[in-house]
């Protein structure tokens, strides 16, 4: 799952709340060690988990209830932030992400750039090599229709 790769205290508490309010809608701990599907509490703390029966990590990943995941699907974030400016002026993802309209995992590319008022988004099924969502626009003129879950802050 992207954003939390860290395990600080911060970025836990972070994750623990997300899945507090998500827990309802099938969420699901693996190992982070080696992806095996974990039948453990995920409000569990760190400290009272047992380790993996496979690799004995403790480290753990959430990933959305689906039924043939069995590895951990990886993504590319880059943020470049001007100095003295909050936001980033470019920001590209690259990689494999959780698509919710279709409920599966696809291939997804996408490039915001401030400074040129450019907008690109393209959603690949990675089964059918079709391209599912294409979005090449001016930034100021997109209306915006990511997800929530998109607008995580993982600085
Ligand atoms: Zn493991």
């Amino acid at each position: 799952m992207m954003g939390c790769r860290k395990y600080s205290k911060k970025n836990y508490n972070c994750l623990f709340d997300n899945l507090t309010v998500n827990n309802n809608t099938g969420l699901k701990l693996i190992c982070a060690g080696c992806g095996v599907n974990l039948d453990e509490s995920p409000q569990l703390p760190p400290d009272e988990r047992k380790p993996c029966p496979v690799c004995e990590s403790k480290n753990r990943h959430i990933s959305p209830m689906i039924n043939e995941t069995s590895g951990i699907h990886e993504a590319l974030k880059l943020k470049g932030k001007h100095k003295n400016i909050k936001s980033p002026f470019i920001e590209i993802f690259s990689g494999e992400d959780f698509f919710y309209k279709l409920w599966k995992w696809v291939t997804k590319h996408r490039l915001i750039d401030r400074d040129q008022d450019k907008y690109y988004e393209e959603v690949t099924d990675p089964e059918t090599g079709k391209i599912i969502h294409y979005t090449n626009e001016k930034l100021s003129t997109h209306t915006g229709h990511g997800s929530a879950k998109e607008k995580n802050n993982d600085d």
